[in-house]
Parts: C-alpha cells; sequence; structure tokens
C-alpha cells in the first residue's frame, strides 16, 4: 500500500505554482529562481512521504507486536485488514477472510437482539465494548473482550470499524473454577461444606407430607495414620474413592465432603428405618478399599440425625449432626451414635463448665500447677518434674485435668490455658534456680490445640526469655495422637526447630496411640513415655509384660529413653529394672503436689549433689 500525502502544505503549493511559472517567466534568472523553488517543494513533498510511511510502518510494527486481535473492516464491515494476533487467536489469515463480514465468526451464542443493540450503540456513539462469543477457525468457541470504535472521514461519514480484542477464554476457565471451588469439593468433585447446607436447607423447603430427612456424618478412623503409612498421595485417592463409593450407594440423596476425612449423606425419605439405614452405610464402606496394592479396611465413626423430627433448619441439623459424631468418638472408634437431646443438655452442662473455666483463667487464682518428681530407677536419684494442672472449683472441690481439658480444647481455650500453664512453670523454675536449688528439667503436657491454634513456638521461647531460664529446663510432653494430627501440619520440622532451641521433647502416653516404631524413628523426640495402662497390671500380665520388654527392647535400639508412669508397687519397678527401663514417675516416688510441697524434695536433692 503506497501510502498518501497531504497537500495541505503551503510549500508544496508553492513548489506546484513555481513549477507552472517557470515555464512561462522570460527572464532566465526568474526561471530558476522558479526552478529552485520547485526542487524545495519536490524535497519538502519527499520528506513528508517518508514521514507518512515511517509513521505507517511504526503502527504497522506496533499492531503486530500487540497480543490483541486487531480487525480493520470498511463502511459496509467488509474485513479490509487483520493483525497477526488475530491470526494467532481466530486461526485465520488474512487471505482466508478478507472481504468477509466478522459475523462470519459468531458462535451463534448471540440473538439477534443482541446484534441489533450492537450496531444501535456503535452507531450512536461511534464505539462497542463488550464481551462477545466467537468461533475459531478449528470450531471451538471462545469469549473475547472487543472494544470496536468507528473512524469517519472529512466529510463526517463511516469510512472505517476498528476492532481490537483480547482472548479472555482462560480468564473465564479461571473464574468458573473459583466458582467451583467455593462450592465444590476439588478432591472429590462431591459438594463441600457451604454448598451442603444450600442443598440441606433446599430439601427441607421441599419435604412433603410423610417425608423426612436421614442425615448422617462419617468420619474414618485414624486417617492421619493411613496418610502417613501410604503418602498423601494414597490418601487422596483414598478419600476419592470413599467418596465415589458412598455417592455410588445414595443414590437420588446428597453426599458431600466437609473437610479432612469427614463425609455427609442426606437422604430424602419415607420409611422410618434410620438405624438400618446408618446400618447398611457402615457395611457398604465396610468393603476393603484397594489402594496400591494395599487392601484397606476401614474404621468409621458416625454420627446421625433425622428431620424434621431432630430439627428443622439446616444450621440446627448441622450442629446436632456434629454433636452425635463427638459423643460417638468419645465411645471410642468404629461407633456410630444418632443424636439425642441429652447429648445437649450435656452441651449446656459442658457450657456453663467452660464459663466457669474462662473466669478462673482470667483471675488465674483457682488453677494451680502440681508437680510429680521422675526418678532414676537404680538409684532413685531425681531427674525431672512433670506439671500437671490443677483446677480448684469453689463448689465443686478439686477437679482433675481429664475433666476440663477437653472442654477447653473443644472451646478454643486451649492455647490460652496451656500458655497460662508455661507461663507458671518457667515463673517457678526461675524462683527455684535463684533459690540455688537443683535443677531438673520441667515437663510440661502440650495439647495439640496449642499447635494447631496458637503459636507456641514463639510463646514459648519469649516466656523462657523474659524469665531467663535456659531452653535445656523445659521439656514437652506430646501425645501421639497430637503427632498424627494432621491439622498441625509437618510436625517433624516444629520439633526439631524446638530442639535446636534446647528444648526436650517426649511422647506421652506411648502404646496407646497407632505411631508405628518406623514412624517414631523419623521424628526428632528424646524420650518415650509408656503409658500407665501397660503398667498397671505388671508383671502378671503376660500381654502388658510382653509389650513393656518390647518397646523398651526396641527404644533402645533407637537410642531412645524411656520413663514408665504410674509405677506404684516395688514389684512394678523392679520388673522394669530388670528390662532395661532407666527412669520412672509413679505414686510409688511421689504423687504431683504443689510447688511448695515438692521444694522439700529439691532442697534433699541438692544437698545429695553440693553435700
Ligand atoms: P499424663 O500426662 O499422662 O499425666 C500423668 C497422669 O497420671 C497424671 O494425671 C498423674 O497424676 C497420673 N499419675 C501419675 N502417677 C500415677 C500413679 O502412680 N498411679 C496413677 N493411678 N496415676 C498416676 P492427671 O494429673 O490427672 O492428668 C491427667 C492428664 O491430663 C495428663 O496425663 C495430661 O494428659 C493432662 N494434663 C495435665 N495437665 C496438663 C496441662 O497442663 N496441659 C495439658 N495439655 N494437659 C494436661
Ligand atoms: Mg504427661
Ligand atoms: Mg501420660
Amino acid at each position: 500500500m503506497w501510502p498518501s500525502f497531504s497537500l495541505n502544505r503551503p510549500l508544496i503549493w508553492l513548489g506546484l505554482a513555481a513549477l507552472a511559472a517557470a515555464s512561462l517567466l522570460p527572464l532566465l534568472t526568474l526561471r530558476l529562481v522558479a526552478l529552485v523553488i520547485v526542487a524545495i517543494g519536490m524535497i519538502d513533498g519527499w520528506r513528508q512521504i517518508r514521514l507518512e510511511h515511517q509513521r505507517r510502518r511504526l503502527s504497522e510494527q506496533a499492531l503486530e507486536l500487540s497480543q490483541d486481535g486487531m480487525m480493520i473492516t470498511d463502511a459496509g464491515n467488509r474485513i479490509l485488514t487483520v493483525n497477526p494476533a488475530f491470526t494467532q487467536i481466530t486461526g485465520y489469515t488474512l487471505d482466508e477472510i478478507a472481504g468477509l463480514d466478522p459475523s462470519a465468526f459468531s458462535a451463534g451464542r448471540h440473538d439477534k437482539a443482541f446484534y441489533d443493540r450492537y450496531w444501535q450503540t456503535l452507531q450512536a456513539t461511534g464505539r462497542w465494548e463488550g464481551e462477545i462469543w466467537n468461533q475459531r477457525k478449528h470450531g471451538d468457541q471462545y469469549p473475547e473482550w472487543l472494544r470496536v470504535q468507528a473512524c469517519h472521514d472529512d466529510k463526517g461519514r463511516v469510512s472505517h470499524y476498528v476492532g481490537l480484542f483480547t482472548d479472555i477464554s482462560r480468564h473465564k476457565a479461571r473464574e468458573r473454577d473459583l466458582r467451583r471451588i467455593g462450592f465444590e469439593d476439588p478432591l472429590t468433585g462431591l459438594p463441600n461444606r457451604r454448598r451442603l447446607h444450600d442443598l440441606l436447607a433446599s430439601r427441607l423447603r421441599h419435604l412433603r407430607a410423610g417425608e423426612g430427612l436421614d442425615l448422617a456424618l462419617i468420619d474414618i478412623d485414624g486417617f492421619k495414620a493411613i496418610n502417613d503409612g501410604l503418602g498423601v498421595d494414597s490418601g487422596d485417592r483414598l478419600l476419592a474413592r470413599f467418596g465415589q463409593r458412598l455417592a455410588a450407594q445414595v443414590a437420588g440423596g446428597i453426599v458431600g465432603r466437609l473437610g479432612g476425612d469427614e463425609f455427609m449423606v442426606i437422604r430424602t425419605t419415607t420409611f422410618d428405618d434410620h438405624e438400618k439405614w446408618v446400618a447398611s452405610l457402615r457395611q457398604h464402606l465396610s468393603e476393603p478399599f484397594e489402594i496400591d496394592g494395599n487392601s484397606l479396611r476401614l474404621g468409621l465413626t458416625i454420627g446421625s440425625c433425622r428431620a424434621p423430627e431432630d430439627g428443622n433448619d439446616s444450621g440446627v441439623l448441622f450442629q446436632r449432626l456434629e454433636s452425635a459424631l463427638y459423643s460417638a468418638k468419645r465411645h471410642g472408634r468404629n461407633h456410630d451414635r444418632r443424636f439425642r437431646p441429652s447429648l445437649e443438655v450435656e452441651n449446656d452442662r459442658q457450657l456453663a463448665v467452660i464459663n466457669e473455666l474462662r473466669q478462673a483463667l482470667a483471675q488465674g487464682s483457682q488453677l494451680e500447677v502440681y508437680y510429680q518428681t521422675q526418678h532414676r530407677l537404680d538409684d532413685g536419684e531425681l531427674i525431672g518434674m512433670e506439671a500437671l494442672l490443677r483446677w480448684h472449683h469453689p463448689e465443686q472441690g478439686l477437679i482433675l485435668p481429664n475433666e476440663f481439658i477437653p472442654l477447653a480444647e473443644r472451646h478454643g481455650l486451649m492455647p490460652a490455658l496451656g500458655n497460662w500453664v508455661i507461663g507458671q512453670v518457667v515463673a517457678q523454675i526461675s524462683i527455684w534456680r535463684a533459690q540455688g536449688l537443683t535443677a531438673v528439667p520441667v515437663w510440661v503436657n502440650i495439647s495439640a490445640l496449642q499447635l494447631i491454634q496458637g503459636d507456641l513456638e514463639a510463646s514459648l521461647l519469649s516466656t523462657l526469655r523474659q524469665y531467663r531460664v535456659p531452653a535445656q529446663f523445659l521439656g514437652l510432653e506430646l501425645t501421639e495422637s497430637v503427632l498424627l494430627d494432621e491439622r498441625a501440619g509437618d510436625i517433624s520440622p516444629r520439633l526439631e526447630a524446638l530442639r535446636r532451641e534446647g528444648l526436650q521433647i517426649a511422647i506421652d502416653d506411648f502404646g496407646t496411640g497407632y505411631s508405628s516404631m518406623a514412624y517414631l524413628k523419623r521424628l526428632p523426640i528424646d524420650k518415650l513415655k509408656l503409658d500407665r495402662e501397660f503398667i498397671r497390671a505388671l508383671p502378671h500380665d503376660h500381654a502388658d509384660a510382653a509389650i513393656t520388654s518390647a518397646v523398651l527392647a526396641m527404644a533402645q535400639g533407637l537410642h531412645l529413653d524411656v520413663i514408665a508412669e504410674g509405677v506404684e508397687t516395688a514389684e512394678q519397678r523392679d520388673f522394669l529394672l530388670a528390662r532395661g527401663c532407666r527412669h520412672v514417675q509413679g505414686y510409688l516416688y511421689a504423687r504431683p503436689q504443689p510447688a511448695s510441697a515438692v521444694e522439700s524434695r529439691l532442697r534433699q536433692a541438692t544437698a545429695t549433689v553440693y553435700p
């Protein structure tokens, strides 16, 4: 295309006039002057052409570089030119489409009214902008964001239309994904908690006379252990299969995943066979799952309820299902429990207790840390202490931690309560150190919820710093269930970091959980606390004797210290000593006592160490 140049520059006109005059002028000198003017006019004209050419090339290059597709049509809306991005997006080259009307690419998704509005706007305002669906050469449809501008000639008539567009199909797909993520569990493709709420509400609204809803909340027992044993990918596959099997079982019902290993099932029914229905779910799911060559038979804990008997509001039903599941869990694994109103009465009582505990924590005066000494088996020497929390209730007297710690955990009070204990213990250690009393580490029990909800590491280290207590005087007791709790994240690096600071780590109640020795080997820990349950019937119970001996032998192999807890008799002590156990804690040596009472013990120990 040869560029045009405008004739509205005076030098060009002057040159043209001089050209006409040059042939008419009589005098040679005048003719020469006219020719010089012609030359100047020509040079100016040439420069102008070059500038115009350059400008055009620049704008062509800019369009070539553009990621946006561009198309220019004439006044009759026939395609004149397109840029390379157009070809890239649509698949059409200019040769294939020159002269066509752009409506040839329409995906057929918009109706006539849409195009009428399009032309009306374009004619009225000279512009149109919006989303439009077109079709690529290879047939797939895509959305584009199109901006069209009408160009006018000198007389104000439309001469061209310039259209610029962006392919927004990827953006759209993301939007769709995001929308789906809001309602769908990405792992199983099942409805998520939010969606389940909506679906339940809708089912409740559409219940007809004589119909009811059966609802169940299913939790896979020990899923964390499966995840750790087989790996997260296999764990994910198991969850997906579990969801599929459940969905196949309750055709016409609703199956969703609430998160983790919790699934929910809802069915509309006219039968009054709730218990049978739950049993059939259990039976169907108890068939083994084949995952990576492993045949897994799962234990399930199920909480269930019925609507409208147990409530006709989706929020209330969710709550009741959860309290039924929680109650089933407290009964141990592989149990199911239907919601009973007494569960709620129990909940109310618990709420009253938790409020009192909250006040006790704010005041601090009803709570006290007791200390139970730990000893070396062969010579009885003091080697440490365990801090055990006590609540002196103004009416009920002494309440033991097993009664209120689970409540504190359930009601979000555990991080605060745990921090209170840590603060008390570290302050007490610093007092004893200031008094020159013998320094043995104090072991503090740490709940899973402190690791999940609170910033345990930061509060531990800042408390130690505040009281200038070296970290090796503090040990942490974590139960196996804490280590296996997926909500605490990957626990190993966290323990490793704490140990680097100098803190010691023990596994409490060892033997009651599900961790294998192989798993323990990978964990950065110092000590195992053999659970009291195994010690109780020693040495007469053969099974306990065998377990204790095996744990002691394995721990030796792993270079782990073992402390036996709950040692009450000399017989138990002798048995443990004979099996190579080195440390003990139990009523045989001392009961948990207030700090003041344990002090005399510390003085004795100091006297033996520094006579
Ligand atoms: P644990 O950590 O396994 O603590 C040992 C429990 O065994 C203590 O019960 C202790 O009093 C008891 N015990 C010790 N020696 C003997 C014995 O020879 N015979 C018998 N029968 N029992 C013995 P306690 O103080 O009632 O604590 C129960 C549980 O509460 C603890 O079990 C621990 O898991 C939890 N707990 C206590 N204090 C705290 C705390 O400050 N924070 C957290 N998160 N948990 C705590
Ligand atoms: Mg403990
Ligand atoms: Mg214990």
